[in-house]
């Protein structure tokens, strides 16, 4: 081991924290030290070399080392790195407001707030929701519904939107009011005293992410819109995954022509470069906060709408034009689908395959169909296996999860699926029956 990585471990080990990870087990490891990243490939501090399977947490579009997103933050360092927003506007958050609105039918999502991640996204549309209801006459409609196994965040108020026992239930009596319901049925089923004193309905749109990538049923959304407009139920978006591409279009509500009252959008949205986020609402939400009386939007952070930020959004925006992203992604869709059917049919440790658009959940059970005891870890097996054969991601249970930079070439989503097809193998021999 090189002395560089030996020195960063030691320290990682005696002062960091990583979230969601069972420290002593991470201790007791050794960790890859992340140094360099050039397209859809990151190298570790040994010069090992991978495919970056689930583009650094979901969050890159075009790969690492993007000249245009390079280019547009250094070009922005030499204007300047960060100003208030508060009490100022600046060039490049008045240029991506707009563009971002733009991206959306006409006279619908016009305001965009920023934030810093996906959490205040959510965080940020919650209390809009609840600040709405207060500003028009309706003070006591503070609740929300979500969906079972939703993920939203884990601030506090986004995590109590959250349906994953394990992560959410220790913390929830901390946060909203959250009646959860399973799909449409269960909505519909929910008695007016259930539904009356809430502000706004959450979902992840197309597909829940953390729940195993599992995709709701077609035409959903627009049942939930319908159902939201019968109701006066808000209804809120959660595009934190399927923003920017990651479905084939550039939102997922776009599918089923669906305008939302609040959008939530982050991890995407510059690219996978720094950390930042919007919510976009209505004219008409924002009409309620217009007047002489205290109708201020209660909320913000210091690096909001950060200029850095916001440079690297527009230039991801132009490189959606630019490089014909979205055009450039049907094909390879395709071929995912064709790749995993395959991996589907040679492998009988792979139970289904759920993919929408650029993402993909390769559920591994075992041979009979049963789940494999979660003391197992076979899919962080899977995943650790994988390695050695070139391929970073992270499982959720025993789904392994593909999501690549669109910008992947197709030789190297084959050899994506290859690493992973290998992983299996390897843990399978050694491991199931
Ligand atoms: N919503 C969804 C659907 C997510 O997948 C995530 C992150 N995985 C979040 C919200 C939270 O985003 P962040 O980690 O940026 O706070």
């Amino acid at each position: 081991m090189r002395e560089d990585t030996r020195r960063w471990i030691e320290a990682d080990k005696a002062h960091c924290w990583h979230p969601f990870t069972p420290q002593a087990a991470w201790e007791a490891g050794e960790p890859l030290v992340l140094v360099r990243g050039e397209g859809a490939w990151l190298w570790d501090s040994e010069g090992r070399k991978y495919l970056d399977g689930n583009s650094s947490i979901w969050t890159n579009i075009h790969g690492h080392n993007h000249p245009a997103l390079n280019e547009a933050l250094t070009r922005q360092l030499t204007e300047v790195a960060h100003v208030s927003y508060l009490g100022f506007a600046n060039p490049r958050a008045s240029e991506l407001a707009a563009r971002l609105s733009g991206l959306f039918p006409p006279g619908t999502l016009e305001r965009v707030f920023f934030s810093d991640d996906g959490s205040t996204a959510i965080e940020c549309a919650m209390k809009m929701a609840i600040q709405y209801r207060q500003l028009t006459g309706e003070p006591e409609r503070t609740g929300f519904i979500a969906f079972d196994q939703a993920y939203h965040g884990d601030t506090l108020g986004a995590a109590s939107l959250g349906g994953v026992s394990r992560f959410h239930d220790r913390f929830r009596k901390h946060g909203a009011t959250v009646t959860f319901v399973s799909g449409m049925e269960a909505l519909r089923e929910l008695p007016w005293e259930a539904v009356k004193g809430c502000a706004a309905v959450v979902i992840e749109p197309l597909m829940q992410g953390v729940n195993e990538m599992r995709p709701w049923p077609a035409g959903m959304l627009r049942e939930l819109r319908e159902w939201c407009d019968a109701h006066d139920v808000h209804l809120m978006l959660d595009e934190v995954m399927t923003g920017f591409g990651r479905t084939g279009k550039m939102f997922a509500c776009l599918h089923e022509e669906v305008t939302p009252d609040y959008l939530c959008v982050a991890k995407g949205i510059t690219g996978g470069y720094l950390p930042m986020a919007a919510t976009l609402t209505t004219g008409h939400v924002y009409e309620a906060f217009l007047g002489e009386d205290d109708r201020a939007f209660y909320y913000g952070h210091s690096y909001t709408a950060n200029p850095l930020g916001c440079a690297l959004a527009l230039a991801s925006l132009d490189i959606f034009e630019a490089e014909k992203t979205l055009e450039n992604l049907q094909p390879k869709i395709a071929r995912m689908a064709e790749l995993l059917a395959g991996l589907k049919a040679e492998s009988r440790f792979v139970h289904e395959i759920r993919q929408c658009g650029f993402v993909a959940g390769i559920e591994l059970r075992q041979a009979d169909g049963t789940r494999f005891p979660v003391q197992l870890q076979t899919g962080s097996k899977v995943c650790l296996a994988a390695r050695e054969h070139g391929l970073l991601t992270r499982p959720v249970r025993d789904t392994i999860v593909l999501m690549p930079p669109l910008s992947i070439s197709t030789a190297e989503l084959v050899h994506a699926v290859d690493a992973i097809s290998a992983a299996i193998n390897a843990v399978s021999t050694g491991q199931a029956e």
